[in-house]
């Protein structure tokens, strides 16, 4: 039997889901608020106007995330604003590095004890950040780790910003040897569903897109959301004025193995879901990725290919084939590299723009959420699992 989804009622009230408790979320950030919201808050804890602006430009300018360290602040101003304006929002519990420091994973524990995970990759022309946006997920696909752990609770827009410029500050430190120091692109591909959390995700968009001050400004194009389709929430986003790269996890290019691989496709088809992404890209004029892990012998068949290419031939797209990472006691396992060289061949021989995801970060559980599945066991016996997914 196939685990059911849990999708929010309302794309702007994000929390309200069936969840056992309410969720605890944490205390407000600057990088919740706007530049005009910011100067307000000040304002009322009795600060000039001008430290909005002041504080902003050491926390987005120069990737400064304690008030502490903002040294030109007078002792009194920084109590007051760390207590209401900069309260710690991440606590490193791990922090791990492979691939000759190219790849570094950080594992957060959140005010309320949850687990999220982000992982920094550098390549020679590019850094980039991978993020999570919930605590766990609701989504249940049983291929990932995340999924069988189920939601904890949607991350604040800080939550999220505050892991990205954590991440920028590393790489601004020089630490990522062999690639350059300014982070330049943030994909959604950490814990969670990023389009489940709707309206905080797009304000943490806005946030790492604004120009310094107000916010890190990254470009737009260079952000990508992944998701597994949330129909209406993508019909939203195309209405957006945002350029974000979108990318859907379909993983099966037919409702009976989708509906098993992604059971979000009991509610929104893969005809849906693909009418949805294709109006995104000719909105926006960007070419769709089109995530596909593959798994031996459950969706790298021929005719999968065959199907897929027929789907997409013609269309504004591009496939991602990702090797399944097997999470621990999965009966799933990667698809053996000439099934993949044949799933590629068939797809290009369609017309279709494919790459193979070069997957970073195995060996300290790279696929993000393993750090957590890891953490979680060793505090809670047969504690959850947790997967996905790290590199773009
Ligand atoms: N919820 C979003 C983002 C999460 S993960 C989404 O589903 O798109 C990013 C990608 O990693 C998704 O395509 C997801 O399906 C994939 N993924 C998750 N677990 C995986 C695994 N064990 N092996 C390979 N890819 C995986």
């Amino acid at each position: 039997m196939t685990i059911l989804p849990v999708i929010p009622t309302s794309l702007d009230q994000p929390d309200a889901v069936a969840t056992r408790r309410r969720p605890s979320m944490p205390p407000r950030h600057l990088a919740d608020l706007d530049l005009a919201a910011r100067k307000e808050a000040v304002s009322a804890l009795g600060e000039p106007a001008f430290r909005a602006k002041q504080i902003s430009t050491h926390y987005f300018g120069r990737l400064v995330r304690e008030v502490d360290a903002m040294t030109d602040l007078p002792a009194a101003s920084r109590a007051r604003l760390t207590g209401d304006l900069l309260p710690t929002l991440l606590t490193p519990v791990r922090e791990l590095a492979c691939d000759d420091g190219a790849t570094r994973k950080t594992l957060w524990r959140l005010h309320d004890g949850s687990l999220v995970e982000s992982v920094l990759m550098g390549y020679p022309d590019r850094v980039t950040a991978c993020v999570s946006s919930q605590a766990g997920c609701g989504m249940a696909c049983p291929f990932c780790a995340t999924g069988q752990q189920g939601l904890t609770r949607n991350l604040s827009i800080a939550e999220i910003v505050d892991q990205v410029v954590y991440l920028a500050g590393v790489a601004a430190s020089g630490a990522v040897t062999g690639s350059p120091p300014r982070l330049s692109r943030v994909v959604f591909m950490g814990m969670g569903e990023p389009l489940a959390n709707y309206p905080r995700v797009i304000e943490a968009v806005r946030r790492l897109t604004a120009p310094a001050p107000e916010g890190l400004g990254l470009s737009q194009r260079h952000i990508t959301v992944s998701t597994v389709g949330l129909v209406p929430a993508i019909r939203r986003l195309t209405a957006e004025d945002l350029n974000v790269t979108l990318a859907l996890s379909l993983h099966a290019p037919d409702d009976d193995l989708r509906d098993e691989l992604v059971p979000v496709n009991q509610r929104w088809k893969v005809a849906e879901v693909l009418d949805a992404a294709f109006d995104y890209a000719a909105r926006t004029g960007r070419r769709i990725s089109i995530e596909y892990a593959l798994i031996r012998d459950v969706n790298d068949q021929p005719w999968r290919a065959d199907l897929l290419g027929k789907l997409l031939r013609g269309k504004l797209a591009h496939v991602n084939l990702i090797p399944l990472n097997p999470t621990p006691g999965s009966k799933w396992d990667a698809s053996p590299k000439p099934v993949e060289r044949e799933f590629v061949r068939r797809l290009r021989e369609a017309g279709v723009a494919t790459t193979v995801r070069d997957t970073r970060g195995r060996e300290i559980d790279g696929a993000c959420g393993q750090l957590a599945a890891g953490e979680l066991t060793e505090a809670s016996a047969g504690g959850a699992a947790a997967d996905a997914e790290v590199a773009q």
